[in-house]
């Protein structure tokens, strides 16, 4: 018999590992496992995202007569045991670190049973080891990896294959993986995310390049317009591959002229994804250990008030709090206000980058081990080819320039929406009598700012000039 082992491909379609599984006359049993025993678990955001899809993937797989055999521990407690046969199980790679030495541990096992281990690589655009300068060595700058990226020939996208499927005595639920709140805090998440499905994620693609994808170059920057495609939880949980987004929206610039340098700029991002993944291959710890060693060295403050404020989104910040509050009540928040938040965690209230990377985690429905982490280290300066540390965002004039009418801001911070521009982007700064209009009380009905941020600014990079030594 061959088993699929579906991890981060929760797809039928271009899905390697499954194609590969069903190329012979085999029966396959298609399998998911929820690992408890990885040393980071998944936050509740990603709990909830991955629930939908294990239940969608199991009604394609009935469809097709057979069945998503769901199990929860350890993988390596349950694949061996599995294997009281020959059997082979095929899966696309992970990067993670847990990941591979789960891999590296399960292929030992097998074989020693004479069974087999075939990994894949579905998730990404190509391996990490095939992206190399001319040296022959890993690029370590973004620009020079995205060209290449652009230029290597990828492999074409593979349809869902045409077998029989078969099932399992004991197919386990879904709901006893335990993946749903108790506590029903998700209404925003299922407003926002209406179908977290496969075919959601081809409905999201679609839509993006009919609506959006002619405005994304300079549209992208602004979180009150809706440019950007939202695919990210897809792509995490593999509902879609890179593969087949990069494929489709080339072939729509090809056919869409017009439409191409949002077409291409579009595809830079996804590359910045792989930049991710390719870092996170060759670095097991960076979600903890700073990619720049001097960082180790930060004098960091740990200051649990402050970063409570912030994950409430109370920080007296609108556009820090809009994003916050985001966060909060849809499982997501906008590329330009990620980088806003967390600039403002980092360099104005000097808490360490791995604290805010971690409350992600636990909150994003797109918290990924490769994008977040590399994302993180990309704003506090010390990850690879990052914004340089001295380079600290002034929230204010931020929202002054990507929220002008602060549609954005008055979405999620209702209690400053009778304040106009520019007393909306820095409510401390606003005179008393424009203040009263509005109907806010500093202090009462919307917090005073935890930090001059004139001032943290200074300690920042006084900071910074210390380590550097
Ligand atoms: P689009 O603009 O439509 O981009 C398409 C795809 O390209 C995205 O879905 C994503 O897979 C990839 N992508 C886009 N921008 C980036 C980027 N800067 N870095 C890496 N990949 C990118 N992205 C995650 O997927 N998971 C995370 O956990 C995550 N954490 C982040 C934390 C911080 C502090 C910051 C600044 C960024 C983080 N990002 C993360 C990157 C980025 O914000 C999201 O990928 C993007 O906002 C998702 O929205 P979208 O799908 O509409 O993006």
């Amino acid at each position: 018999m061959h088993i699929v082992w579906f991890r981060d491909d929760l797809r039928l379609d271009d899905n390697p590992a499954l194609v590969s599984a069903c190329a012979g006359a085999e029966p396959v049993l298609a399998f998911y496992i929820y690992d408890d025993s990885a040393p980071r678990p998944l936050g509740a955001a990603s709990k909830w995202w991955l629930h939908h899809a294990l239940v969608d993937l199991r009604a394609q797989l009935r469809e097709k007569g057979g069945e998503l055999v769901v199990r929860k521990g350890d993988p390596l407690a349950i694949i061996p045991e599995l294997a009281e046969s020959t059997i082979t199980v095929f899966a696309n790679q992970r990067y993670d670190a847990h990941g591979r030495e789960v891999d590296a541990s399960i292929l030992e096992a097998l074989a020693a049973r004479g069974g087999s281990f075939v990994l894949h690589h579905g998730s990404l655009l190509h391996a990490p080891e095939s992206v190399l300068n001319k040296s022959g060595e890993p690029f370590q700058v973004f620009t020079p990896f995205k060209n290449a990226v652009f230029s290597l020939p990828k492999r074409d996208a593979v349809a869902i294959p045409n077998h029989a499927f078969v099932s399992h005595e004991d197919v386990g639920s879904i709901e006893s993986l335990n993946l749903l709140p108790s506590i029903p805090w998700d209404q925003g998440f299922k407003d926002a995310w209406p179908n977290p499905t496969e075919q959601g994620a081809q409905e999201r693609l679609a839509t993006f390049l009919k609506h959006a994808v002619a405005e994304y170059k300079e549209g992208r920057d602004f979180p009150g317009r809706p440019l950007t495609s939202r695919l990210s939880p897809y792509l995490r949980f593999g509902q879609i591959s890179a593969i087949r987004i990069w494929h489709t929206v080339e072939r729509y610039a090809r056919e869409h002229g017009a439409a191409s340098a949002g077409a291409s700029h579009f595809l830079s991002e996804v590359c910045w994804r792989e930049f991710s993944y390719h870092l996170l291959a060759r670095n097991p710890d960076i979600a903890t250990t700073p990619l720049k060693e001097a960082f180790a060295r930060f004098p960091w403050k740990k200051d649990n008030a402050r970063l409570d404020a912030w994950t409430k989104g109370k920080t007296g910040v609108p556009i820090v709090d809009a994003g916050m509050r985001e966060l909060w009540h849809t499982g997501y928040m906008h590329n330009r206000v990620r980088m806003i938040v967390a600039s403002y965690l980092v360099k104005n209230l000097g808490i360490p980058w791995q604290e805010g990377e971690d409350w992600f985690w636990d909150t994003l429905v797109d918290a990924d081990s490769a994008n977040n982490a590399a994302s993180w280290q990309w704003v506090a300066g010390c990850g690879m080819d990052a914004a340089p540390f001295f380079r600290v965002f002034n929230p204010v004039l931020q929202a002054a320039k990507f929220d002008s009418e602060g549609t954005y801001i008055k979405t999620w911070v209702p209690e400053l929406a009778k304040i106009e521009a520019p007393a909306l982007f820095a409510p401390w700064e606003a005179g008393p009598i424009e203040l009263e209009a509005g109907g806010v009380r500093l202090g009462e009905t919307y917090p005073y700012p935890l930090v001059d941020l004139k001032e943290s600014r200074e300690w920042a990079l006084k900071a910074f000039e210390e380590i550097k030594k």
